[in-house]
């Protein structure tokens, strides 16, 4: 039996945990310090932009393409093992144009993913009050409408993923810090064991999914990978009726906000609304600023001016996990060892990118 431990059970470790527990003969552990999707993923809004990204070769294409492929199996998957729906919404993406924007781009990507099988419209501002009405922006010139792209709940995808791996034999350790790697079982290409707050474990592989906390995690290998905070806030916000066609409620995006349909409970419905991206200069500004969810909640009100009559019922925030110096994601073996393999650094899009992030461990690991 091959012994893999998983450091971190955010979407990214609980994602790896799902999909490496169905090979035969692996037994996986997942450890995090606290308990699950408590990083950044409990702040975020669950949009996964991949058909509508400007993303069109290379890894970040194909991770984009190939999660999103995979998400249309997985959810329903994951919705049968753990016996409850799961809150996705598969109305698509609607994002907006401005005159900054070049539309001869977006026109080139519509054509292009037509050619590579996935959809993408362009509809005209009559298009867009006929289909959703609530979006009055005087300034936009278009918009994209991506009806194969998706938004989940990224906690609640978490715990269905953690059920889910349970039941086929993962075991979760939750409220335990890996401190360090054991010194002696450090012998620079090889590290067989993991010092905790409950003891060591033994491990064939080690997989660091802990997002900002690999940081440290890798220097106490010898080998620092920087990972940098920045800080995101949004909201949720109720309205006494939704914003357009109540049978209409695609995520809407537009200068960088989103506005997020969930729950519809009677006639009420709650959007998430955000979020803003706040890069840290110094220690002090990690924390939010009031002034930048404000700009964030009166750009949303500018796109769909119905927003000003919502009641804000909560706001949080969280810190990305971005990489230094270095595009997002890093998905790879930790320099100078054969068993330790990084899956961290998902920065603003780790919910999309989770799906892709799990098969590429899989591969790494069942192919050395
Ligand atoms: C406001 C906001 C909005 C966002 N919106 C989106 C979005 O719409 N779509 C999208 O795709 N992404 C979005 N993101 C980005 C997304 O949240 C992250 O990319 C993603 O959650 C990263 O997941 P992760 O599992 O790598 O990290 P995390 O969720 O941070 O998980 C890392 C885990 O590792 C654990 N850990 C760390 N160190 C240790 C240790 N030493 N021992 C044990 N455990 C440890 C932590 O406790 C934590 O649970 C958003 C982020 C924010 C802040």
């Amino acid at each position: 039996m091959k012994q893999v431990v998983i450091i971190g059970c955010g979407v990214v470790g609980a994602m790896i945990a799902y999909e490496l527990s169905e090979l035969p003969g692996w037994q996986v552990t997942v450890v995090d310090r606290q308990m699950p999707a408590q990083g950044a993923t409990q702040a975020a809004l669950g949009v996964l932009m991949g058909i509508i990204s400007q993303k069109v070769k290379g890894r970040a294409w194909a991770m984009r393409q190939s999660s999103i492929q995979r998400y249309a199996t997985l959810l329903p998957e994951l919705e049968a093992a753990i016996g409850t729906s799961l809150p996705w919404n598969q109305q698509g993406i609607l994002k907006f144009c401005f005159p900054e924007d070049d539309l001869q781009r977006w026109q080139d990507l519509a054509e292009l993913r037509h050619n590579q099988n996935w959809q993408l419209e362009i509809w005209d501002r009559a298009q867009v009050q006929t289909r959703c009405p609530q979006v009055q922006h005087p300034d936009f010139t278009a918009a994209i409408y991506s009806p194969q792209d998706y938004q989940i709940d990224p906690t609640v995808l978490t715990q269905a993923l953690v059920k889910a791996a349970e039941q086929r034999g993962v075991h979760f350790h939750f409220d335990v810090q890996v401190e360090a790697f054991d010194p002696i079982a450090q012998t620079g290409q090889h590290c067989d064991r993991l010092h905790t707050s409950i003891g060591d474990i033994a491990a064939d592989w080690i997989v660091i999914a802990a997002g900002l906390g690999s940081t440290p995690l890798t220097q106490s290998l010898n080998t620092a990978v920087q990972v940098g905070p920045v800080l995101g806030q949004a909201m949720q916000i109720r309205l006494d009726q939704p914003l357009g066609h109540p049978d209409f409620q695609p995520v809407i995006t537009g200068r960088d906000i989103h506005i997020v349909p969930i729950g519809q409970q009677d006639s009420q419905q709650d959007y998430w609304v955000g979020a803003t991206v706040e890069f840290p200069g110094n220690e002090a500004s990690l924390q939010p600023e009031a002034a930048a969810l404000e700009t964030v909640w009166q750009g949303a009100i500018t796109l769909c001016p119905d927003l000003a009559k919502a009641t804000v019922l909560k706001t949080w925030s969280g810190l990305r996990p971005r990489p230094v110096n270095r595009p997002a994601p890093i998905v790879e073996p930790l320099a100078g060892y054969d068993n330790v393999f990084l899956a961290t650094g998902h920065y603003r899009n780790g919910i999309l990118l989770a799906p892709a992030t799990a098969q590429l461990v899989r591969s790494a690991l069942t192919a050395a």
